[in-house]
C-alpha cells in the first residue's frame, strides 16, 4: 500500500519505518528541512534504540522515502498518517495549530479519494471538528480514523512491531478491513486490534497515560509519607505490586513523570473535563502531585546545603525524562537544576544520550560531559535524574575518589542503603529514610 506519514518525530517517524518494513511504500514528510536532509543522508535525527538499521534498510530498498513537498505525499498515497505534535497550549488544553495545519494541506492537495489516519494524541472530538474543516476545503470523498499510538519511547520499535493493541476508531467498515490490512504485519501472533468509534479511540489514549500517570503519582505520594512515618517505599511497592489486582509495572517512585506525553495529556484531559463542566478530580491531583514532586526532590537537595548553596557544584547523571531516550521534554532534571542554578549552584552533568537535547535547551548555562565520571570532579555531590541501566551498577570507588564529598541524591532509587553505607557514601533517595535506619 502506499502511505503517506506527516511528522518524523517520534511516533511519524517509527509508525513510517515500521509500516514501510512491513512491506508497504510510505513517504514520510516533515516540514523541517534539516530533519528531511539528515534522514536522505542516512541519518538520524533522534535518539531511539534499533530505528537507525530499519530505516536504513528500508530506504535501501525504496520502500522509506523522505520529502517536505505534502502536496506530493497525497499525490501518491492512498492512506496519509498524520503524526504531528500536540504540545500544551498556554490553558494546558492541546494545542492543535499543526494537525489543522496538516489536515487542511491533506485536503487542499487530494485529488480523489484518500483516508486520513489520526496518530497524534487528540482530545475527544477532533474527529468531527478535522472532518468538517476538511470538506469544506475539498470536493473529493475521505474517510477518516482514529488510531491513537501506544509506543514508549525507548522501546518504540518493539512497541509499534509488537503492540499491546492497535485501536482502530472508524465508522466505515470498508475503512476498518483497510487498516486490518496495514496493521497484518505486526499481528502475526495474535490479532490485537480492537475496533471502536473515533471518540472512544480518541479518549482510550487520554484514559491510558492519565492511569499510567495516576500510579506513578500515587506511589509518589507515597513515598512522601513513608519517608514521615517511617516505611519503606520499596518494600511498600513489593507488597502491594505481588497483587495480581495492581500488578508491578508503573509502581517505581522517583522524581515524577515528564516527557512529551504524560504532563501535556494529563493537562489535555484536566481542560476537556473544565470544557465539558465535569472537573477531572483525580487527574488534577496526579498532576499536583507530580509537580510537587519533582520540587520536593531538589528542595531536599537545597535543604542540605541550607545557606551555604551558593558556589556549590552539583554532578547529575541523567537528563532525558526517561532512559534509552535523547528527550527532554517537561524532564524533571531540567526544572530540577534550573532550581539549582537559580540558588547559584553549578552544574556539571552527564547523560548518555541527551547531552545535545539538553544544550538546545539550557544552552550554556551548565557544562555537559560525554564522561560521567568526569562531571563528578570538583562536585560536592552526585544528583540522579534518569534510570540509565548503566547507572545501576557504576564503579562506587571512582564516585566516591572524584567527588569532594561522598554524596548521592538519587532520584530513582537505584542503589541499597547497605551498599553505600558500606563504601562509606552518604546515600539520599525517594521515601526510604527507614531503610538506612
Ligand atoms: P515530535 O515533536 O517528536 O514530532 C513532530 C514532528 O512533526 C516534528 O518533526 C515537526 O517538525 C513535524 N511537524 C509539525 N508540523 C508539521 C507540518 N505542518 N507539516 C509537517 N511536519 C510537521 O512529536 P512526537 O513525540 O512524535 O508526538 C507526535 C504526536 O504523537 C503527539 O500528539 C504525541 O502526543 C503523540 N504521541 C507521542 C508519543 C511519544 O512517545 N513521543 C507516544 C504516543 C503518542
Amino acid at each position: 500500500m502506499r502511505i503517506g506519514v506527516v511528522g518524523a518525530g517520534y511516533v511519524g517517524l517509527v509508525a513510517g519505518t515500521c509500516l514501510a518494513d512491513g512491506g508497504n511504500h510510505v513517504m514520510l514528510v516533515d516540514k523541517d528541512e534539516r530533519k528531511i536532509r539528515m534522514l536522505e543522508e542516512g541519518e538520524v535525527p533522534i535518539y531511539e534504540p534499533g530505528l537507525a538499521e530499519i530505516i536504513q534498510r528500508n530506504a535501501k530498498a525504496g520502500r522509506l522515502t523522505f520529502t517536505t513537498d505534502l502536496a506530493q505525499a497525497v499525490r501518491e498515497s492512498l492512506v496519509m498518517f498524520i503524526g504531528v505534535g500536540t504540545p500544551p497550549a498556554a490553558d494546558g488544553s492541546a494545542d492543535l495549530s499543526a494537525i489543522f495545519a496538516v489536515a487542511e494541506a491533506i485536503a487542499d492537495a487530494m485529488d480523489g479519494y484518500r483516508i486520513v489516519v489520526m496518530k497524534s494524541t487528540v482530545p475527544v472530538g477532533t474527529h468531527r471538528a478535522i472532518r468538517e474543516h476538511m470538506a469544506a476545503r475539498t470536493p473529493h470523498p475521505f474517510d477518516y480514523v482514529s488510531n491513537p499510538e501506544f509506543l514508549k519511547e525507548g522501546a518504540a520499535i518493539d512497541d509499534f512491531m509488537r503492540p499491546d493493541r492497535v485501536i482502530i476508531g472508524a465508522d466505515n467498515p470498508a475503512v476498518v478491513e483497510i487498516m486490518k490490512e496495514i496493521y497484518a504485519p505486526f499481528m502475526r501472533t495474535r490479532e490485537r486490534i480492537l475496533v471502536m468509534d473515533p471518540a472512544s479511540a480518541e479518549m482510550s489514549k487520554y484514559a491510558a497515560n492519565a492511569l499510567l500517570a495516576t500510579k506513578i503519582s500515587f506511589m509518589n505520594e507515597m513515598s512522601g509519607l513513608c519517608d514521615r512515618l517511617g516505611a519503606d517505599v520499596e518494600m511498600v511497592r513489593r507488597g502491594i505490586g505481588s497483587d495480581a489486582r495492581i500488578g508491578p509495572a508503573f509502581l517505581f517512585p522517583g522524581v515524577g513523570y515528564g516527557g512529551s506525553c504524560f504532563p501535556k495529556d494529563v493537562q489535555a484531559l484536566m481542560s476537556m473535563g473544565q470544557d465539558a463542566e465535569y472537573p477531572m478530580s483525580i487527574t488534577e491531583a496526579v498532576h499536583a502531585v507530580n509537580q510537587r514532586q519533582r520540587r520536593r526532590f531538589a528542595e531536599g537537595v537545597l535543604r542540605y546545603y541550607g545557606d551555604g548553596c551558593r558556589g556549590r557544584v552539583l554532578a547529575v547523571w541523567g537528563l532525558a525524562f526517561k532512559a534509552r531516550t535523547d528527550d527532554v521534554r517537561e524532564a524533571p532534571a531540567i526544572d530540577c537544576i534550573r532550581m539549582f542554578l537559580d540558588q547559584g549552584i553549578r552544574v556539571r552533568a552527564h547523560d548518555p544520550e541527551a547531552l545535545e537535547t539538553t544544550r538546545a535547551v539550557l544552552g550554556d548555562t551548565i557544562e555537559l560531559f560525554e564522561d560521567g565520571y568526569a562531571a563528578l570532579d570538583g562536585a560536592d555531590a552526585l544528583v540522579i535524574f534518569t534510570d540509565w541501566q548503566e547507572f545501576r551498577t557504576p564503579d562506587f570507588t571512582m564516585i566516591k575518589e572524584r567527588l569532594n564529598q561522598p554524596v548521592i541524591f538519587d532520584g530513582r532509587n537505584l542503589y541499597e542503603h547497605a551498599t553505600l553505607a558500606r563504601m562509606g557514601i552518604e546515600y539520599h533517595c525517594i521515601g526510604r529514610r527507614a531503610a538506612s535506619k
